[in-house]
């Protein structure tokens, strides 16, 4: 049996009568940058995300970098982050001409951990930037209680969080910005690159629209240099009708991490994702963790299982970011999950049939 890592031509022949329509009056519109078909989206994300606006953007890389440069982070700044995520979460910091400053994770849920945060924070710390990975919200309300202590801005790097919650509270909606990736293999996706900001904040939504617009407010005049970071009509008219499916999708991803867990759960030498009691995931990956990573990942290729690393080598180990000064033995607890991490085929689209041939294949080689 043949099962991909990630299914999206599945996904596309689901929505195919929708789509295909709304794409081609969006261009019959003529209207392909900004437009109805994008204020439209941005009101509907912003009421998905109990946020009150949403600026849609270029890409979820785009999303944080505005974000952050609308809040004022900048140049002698430092952003508290974590090293186990992907690089546009550091980028994102370092291009607005801050410094990424990482602290590690908790060994359960591979998210930041709140009580390395005060150590981290130094006079020129100005945010926190909290990555709710794999679709697991991080603890927000120990972060926002450290930030009001010290007087530090959040951020939340909503990229892999479409729709989770953090007790009862979505994704995104907790902090003065949360970021979100429309990148096709993410929970919502776009059909190219693109992204949004959701906030409560009027003032910071205005500051947004004009860095993503070349920093004009009124066409040719430019009050500041901003970007070319707008969304598009056609990702707009597409992601209006997946926005609809994505509870539906969620609830699937969700329920084949429950059928995983019964499955994996009892097999030597395997643990399964933990899910905080703060938590609703919605799975955007299932991440289970083994000594034997890659003779196992090596085996379910052989049979056919495509998985994927989430991510083999922390921030603080890459050749991009060695003029940070990290050294290896920094982070103990990233470095440990990114070397005994393997992703799992997940998708909406997943069977039953394929989740049981899953597990049974983990099985046979660990008991083998
Ligand atoms: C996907 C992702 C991003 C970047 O999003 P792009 O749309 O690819 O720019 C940022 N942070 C995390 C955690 C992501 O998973």
């Amino acid at each position: 049996m043949n099962i991909p890592f990630l299914d999206l031509k599945a996904q596309y022949q689901q929505i195919e009568n929708e789509v295909v329509p709304a794409i081609k009056e969006a261009m019959a519109n003529g209207a392909f940058i900004g437009g109805p078909q994008v204020t439209g989206f941005e009101e509907e994300f912003a009421a998905f995300c109990d946020s009150a606006f949403c600026v849609g953007v270029g890409s979820g890389t785009d999303a944080l970098r505005f974000a952050l440069m609308a809040a004022g982070v900048g140049p002698g700044h430092e952003v508290i982050t974590v090293p186990n995520t992907f690089i546009a979460t550091g980028e994102a910091v370092s291009q607005v001409g801050a410094r990424p400053i990482f602290v590690d994770i908790k060994e359960d849920t591979c998210n930041i951990d709140p009580e390395k945060i005060a150590a981290a924070i130094t006079p020129k710390t100005r945010a926190i930037l909290p990555v709710h990975l794999y679709g697991q919200t991080a603890d927000m309300d120990a972060i926002l209680q450290i930030a009001r202590k010290h007087n530090l801005l959040v951020i939340e790097d909503a990229c892999q969080a479409h729709g989770a919650l953090y007790k009862g509270k979505k994704a995104g909606s907790m902090s003065i910005a949360g970021c979100f990736s429309f990148y096709p293999g993410k929970n919502l996706g776009a059909f190219g690159e693109a992204g949004a900001v959701v906030t409560q904040d009027e003032e910071l939504a205005k500051k947004m629209r004009i860095i993503r617009d070349h920093g004009q407010e009124k066409k040719y005049y430019h009050m500041m240099e901003g970007y070319n970071g707008r969304l598009d009509a056609i990702q707009a008219a597409v992601l209006r009708i997946k926005l609809k499916k994505l509870p539906a999708w969620n609830a699937a991803r969700q329920k084949h991490a429950k059928h995983y867990n019964e499955l994996l759960s009892s097999i030597p030498g395997i643990t399964i994702p933990t899910q905080a009691e703060f938590a609703q995931s919605v799975y955007h990956l299932y991440v289970i963790h083994t000594d034997k990573r890659d003779a196992l990942q090596q085996y379910l290729s052989e049979k056919g299982i495509a998985t994927g690393l989430h991510y083999p080598l922390p921030l603080h180990l890459q050749a991009a970011y060695k003029d940070l000064g990290y050294k290896k033995g920094a982070f103990p607890k990233t470095e440990n999950s990114a070397a005994k991490l393997l992703s799992l085929p997940m998708f909406a689209e997943l069977t039953n049939t394929q989740i049981e041939y899953i597990a049974k294949t983990i099985k046979e080689f660990m008991t083998q």
